[in-house]
């Protein structure tokens, strides 16, 4: 099946924006810098990545007959927030698994931000003591049989919806997004910056450019602390999502790139790089990026632009992945 004969379920606006970042570029010095922004793609809850993956597996989710989504992340996962907006624009219940993903000294992180939008859409959220792992958790499994146990029809959306055998598709039409959008605006975007974490969203892109005819860098950062994991998980489901979508070819090992450099000593943890881009960000676009994923990414990004590690005649194409609603549990950091 081609990636157009997958149905999607409109939970975006549309094509996300991209615009020009200009005051950090002339800071950088470097190359032209750019941003597509998930940050404001949806409507649904601040929207996100999550959002746009979330927009192929909803066919699925309509036809099992579900009557509860059962989901997985840390106390401030964005993906649960996604989810539970899902559900209730879907008249659906939701049930979500938050564990101790972050041991972050916070006294309102299990209170405010991501886990208070989730509680106002009416998820049901049971905190868990676990901590943090980007593969299948038995909690989540548990979630599962209790909603069963109760009478109701569960639909499984693992951590990130990276797992799931659609994951890969939101982030591959991201690819031809792109490229639609470069004819209208006559640029090349021959890097892609793009945090990384539990995998589909850095794997969907990979796919979707390897099928287009001009070449392209498209360079995960990660952030997860547990880089072979999420090199393993990113390179998996990038083959799958190629091969679901048949591209018609293997991808080659040298297209899956996952840096570290980043990401701290911990998932969650922001370390001095991710508050110094977030503040760059900030005060040179008045673009808000979270200290758990989009400032390690963007801390990337401005390195590899200061070592020369992307080329001064580069345009680069920053992806937004969204997860503002989680600054509010790290207040101590600013
Ligand atoms: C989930 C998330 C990521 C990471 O995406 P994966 O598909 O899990 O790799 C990055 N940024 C934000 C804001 C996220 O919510």
């Amino acid at each position: 099946m081609a990636l157009s004969d997958f149905e999607r379920y409109p939970l975006t606006f549309g094509p996300s924006p991209i615009h020009r970042l200009d005051r950090l570029t002339e800071h950088l010095g470097g190359a032209q810098i750019w941003a597509k922004r998930e940050d404001v793609n949806s409507g649904l809850a601040f929207g996100g990545n999550k959002t746009r993956k979330l927009e192929y597996i909803v066919p699925d989710i309509l036809a099992s007959g579900a009557d509860t989504l059962v989901s997985i992340g840390g106390y401030q996962s964005n993906h649960t927030r996604q989810v539970a907006a899902v559900a209730a624009k879907l008249g659906l219940k939701a049930r979500l698994v938050q564990e101790k993903w972050v041991d972050w000294p916070d006294a309102v992180n299990d209170k405010v931000g991501n886990i208070l939008l989730s509680r106002l859409m009416g998820a049901d959220v049971s905190l868990s003591p676990e901590g943090f792992d980007i593969g299948i958790r038995s909690s989540w499994k548990e979630a599962l049989a209790e909603v069963e146990a109760e009478g109701g029809v569960p639909y499984p959306i693992p951590a990130g919806a990276s797992e799931h055998k659609f994951g890969g598709l939101g982030f591959a039409n991201w690819a031809y997004e792109v490229q639609q959008q470069e004819q209208e605006l006559g640029v090349f975007f021959d890097t892609i910056i793009v945090c990384t974490v539990t995998g589909s969203t850095h794997a969907g892109m990979i796919a979707g450019f390897a099928g287009q005819d001009q070449p392209r860098q498209v360079l995960g950062i990660d952030a997860s602390a547990t880089l072979e994991k999420t090199r393993e998980q990113v390179a998996r489901i990038a083959r799958n999502t190629a091969e679901l979508i048949d591209l018609g070819r293997e991808l080659r090992d040298e297209e899956i790139n996952v840096l570290e450099g980043w990401a701290g000593d911990l998932y969650g943890i922001p370390v001095e790089s991710t508050v110094d881009a977030m503040r760059l960000s900030a005060q040179t676009e008045g673009m808000i990026i979270d200290p758990v994923y989009e400032g390690k990414s963007m801390a990337g990004l401005i390195d590899l632009v200061n070592s020369g590690r992307i080329d001064k005649n580069s345009n680069v194409l920053y992806a937004h992945l969204g997860g503002q609603p989680a600054l509010n549990a790290y207040s101590g950091i600013i």
